[in-house]
């Protein structure tokens, strides 16, 4: 079926300011909260979110087949199930009724003053009810990196990296919407040159500039997702903050990998831009050498070239941003991530997350870290209002942005940001004690 949603020379009647991530050829999926206290399903487009809950029970998704109540939900998981076919029917019909050439919709005030909102009208709600979270190692920049740091200057990639898209289980319990502050964490660290641990706030909270994507059921336990129709079962993406404290990662690690270092936030943003709105920016994957194992071989360009940068912003001071990078330097694509995690027939479900890992480039810019960008503590980051980062400091605002852009078109994700609160005073009393 062809993605009609995706015609570049489209206009909307929904005014779209020049460079938003929102023209008519997006049409992401989110879930927010309305004027009216009401949680529904929506997208976006330019400054105006859309109710499509709405819409539908106006009429204006007659001819497709879904459920009465498919878009008066809290979560987009019965929609994500209901499969691609649905995703495309639903996406060219609201870009079909959007376009400046239609009527339907354009000049009926009273279901306009229904299904649409301006943004300051809303709230953004987390868009899944996510079952489960994997967190890939996926940039071989950031594995060298690391590996430089931690152990081998010599031998930073460990033997199974290029064979293997590696990476581990995490906790979906904390993965919370772009704008929700997070907590300074408390942990066991070690510290340097001492052989006991202690325990306190973390002193070395980083961020990991990630993207993740978001699966249908995509299998029955036991069968694997061959790697050529693996992205078939891929919604979309989302902007992805993977907070990590740095002190405590490193003393936990061994032997089991990432546990309360990794699992006390990440932050995602609220719209998930589809597989299908990114098809114009597909591009090469890096080469793979040595070539994989059969069941991770796929041919065709992979990958996707997103733009994307951090911002660090003290609280009261300016902005800096401090890296830029690309989801295209990704070694391991999506497709074969999800091959590569069922390929022992672990079920995926509808709404399962997965973190594509830090995403570095090749050049000390474009490192998606702090710990990366600051070497260690070794080369700190100076801002624009002259503050030097080792880690993230309390009260900076952490901001990542992601967008396409090609021939005029662009394609956005809007931003993820999060500010990082001090740690909690163990010794103060409790409210309500
Ligand atoms: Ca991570």
């Amino acid at each position: 079926m062809p993605i009609k949603a995706n015609d570049p020379n489209r206009k909307s009647w929904i005014p779209v300011p020049e460079n938003s991530d929102f023209p008519i050829q997006n049409i992401p999926f989110g879930v927010f909260l309305t004027r009216d206290d009401v949680i529904t399903i929506g997208t976006r487009i330019g400054d105006h979110a859309i109710d499509l809950g709405s819409l539908h029970q106006l009429g204006y998704f007659k001819d497709i087949p879904l459920t009465d109540d498919i878009f008066l939900q809290d979560t987009l998981n019965d929609f994500i199930s209901d499969g691609k076919k649905t995703w495309r029917l639903v996406r060219n019909r609201i870009a079909e009724l959007f376009d400046v050439r239609n009527e339907e919709l354009q000049h009926k005030d009273d279901h306009k003053q229904i299904v649409l909102f301006t943004m300051d009208e809303i709230e953004m709600q987390l868009p899944v009810q996510i079952g489960d979270y994997t967190d890939f190692y996926s940039s071989k920049e950031h594995a060298t990196n690391i590996g430089k740091m931690f152990r081998d200057p010599d031998n930073a990639l460990l033997p199974n990296w290029l064979h293997i898209p590696v990476g581990y289980h995490g906790r979906s319990s904390t993965i919370v919407p772009s704008g929700t502050p997070i907590r300074r964490p408390y942990g066991q660290t070690i510290p340097k040159g001492e052989d006991q641990p202690v325990f306190g706030p973390s002193k070395l909270v980083d961020f990991e500039l990630e993207m993740a994507f978001i699966t249908t059921d995509a299998n029955a336990l036991g069968e694997p997702i061959d790697v050529t129709e693996a992205e078939d079962y891929i919604f979309g993406l989302v902007l992805f903050n993977d907070w990590s404290a740095r002190d405590i990662q490193k003393w936990e690690y061994v032997p089991l990998g990432p546990f309360l270092g990794k699992n006390f936030a990440s932050s995602i943003s609220p719209w998930i831009v589809t597989l299908d709105a990114l098809e114009p920016f597909r591009v090469q994957s890096p080469k793979q050498e040595p070539q994989p194992l059969p069941y991770l071989r796929h041919k065709g360009n992979n990958s996707f070239d997103i733009h994307l940068e951090v911002d660090v912003t003290p609280e009261d001071g300016q902005s800096t941003t401090v890296c830029k990078s690309n989801f295209k330097y990704m070694y391991w694509s999506m497709a074969q991530q999800l091959a590569h995690h069922t390929v022992n027939g672990c079920k995926v479900n509808s709404g399962d997350m997965m973190g594509s890992g830090t995403i570095s480039g090749t050049t000390p810019d474009s490192f998606g870290s702090m710990l990366e960008l600051a070497w260690q503590g070794t080369k700190p980051v100076t801002l624009n209002g002259g503050e030097e980062r080792k880690s993230v400091a309390d009260n900076d605002t952490i901001t990542m942005r992601g967008y396409c852009h090609k021939n005029g078109l662009r394609i956005g994700f809007g931003e993820v940001a999060s500010k990082l609160l001090p740690a909690l005073d163990l010794k103060a009393p409790k409210k309500n004690k």
